[in-house]
């Protein structure tokens, strides 16, 4: 008896998409979700933790070249930012949707019903950047107006941000509201000690947990939180992707530009 030959299925590979992460300026090869990821995705509405917690392990599975220190999700979560994210997002959305997308934008002006096309890679705005240093290492230490408070400042990994996420026992509000200070790692406030002998002499307070970091913060001057952000975007928010597709209403002639969020787009896009 003769084993009939298995039908030979042909091969195909799944579309990949180069992307360099503009903070940490790693170089990504990423390719197309399966059906079985965008499924995940889909499904990962129950809450924002379990979202980004898929959202990351499908990034992290589509990346093709995985060398150290991006062996493991950990390391993967430990080694990009926020900002690198967009990077990976792009390259799915690209590798998995193709490069042009439909959109229905309402004029702000008319509220006319605008409907047409953007290409991705046409519309991306990246700045990267291109010094020496490793930029998760890198710690300033900045000093507030008004309460003379010090701060240090840093680039919060995707870590940081999942270790917030999990805290359990605190408001999905104050969750949020302490991941705008995940980029202050230690705040120093100075004050004075009364010793013994009834001297006084100055003395360093060191603030270092997100919970504390937060709610000082929320005593402070509202200028000295601005002053934060300002600086923060000047050291290392200003290392980013954007996307904006110009506009032109025929209603009314009013141009303007349309921001593409890309966390939004693809999980928009997963769900059509
Ligand atoms: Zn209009």
């Amino acid at each position: 008896m003769q084993v009939k030959d298995l039908p030979t299925m042909k091969k195909f590979t799944f579309p990949v998409y180069e992307v360099v992460t503009p903070v940490t300026g790693r170089h990504f090869l990423v390719r197309a979700m399966t059906v079985a990821q965008e499924s995940l995705i889909r499904e990962s509405s129950t809450s924002d933790s379990k979202r980004l917690q898929l959202l990351y392990q499908v990034l992290f599975d589509c990346i093709e070249n995985k060398e150290p220190p991006f062996t493991s999700i950990e390391g993967f979560l430990k080694n990009l930012t926020i900002n690198d994210l967009d990077a990976l997002l792009f390259g799915v959305i690209v590798s998995t949707y193709g490069e042009t997308q439909d959109y229905t934008v309402k004029c702000p002006r008319c509220e006319n019903e605008i409907k047409g096309k953007f290409v991705l890679p046409e519309i991306i705005d990246i700045t990267a950047y291109d010094g020496n240093e490793d930029l998760l290492l890198k710690e300033v230490e900045i000093e507030l107006p008004i309460s003379k408070y010090k701060a240090i400042l840093k680039v919060p990994t995707l870590y940081d941000e999942r270790m917030l996420n999990m805290n359990k026992g605190i408001s999905k509000d104050i969750i949020s509201k302490m991941g705008e200070y995940l980029i202050v790692k230690k705040l120093i406030i100075p004050g004075v000690e009364t010793t013994k002998t009834g001297e006084t002499i100055e003395k360093e307070y060191i603030v270092d947990k997100a919970i504390e970091i937060y709610t000082t913060f929320t005593n402070l001057p509202a200028a000295d939180a601005k002053f934060v952000r300002k600086q923060w975007d000047e050291l290392f928010g200003k290392y980013r992707i954007k996307l904006e597709v110009p506009m032109h209403c025929s209603n009314c002639d009013n141009e303007f530009k349309n921001p593409i969020n890309l966390l939004l787009e693809f999980f928009r896009l997963a769900w059509q």
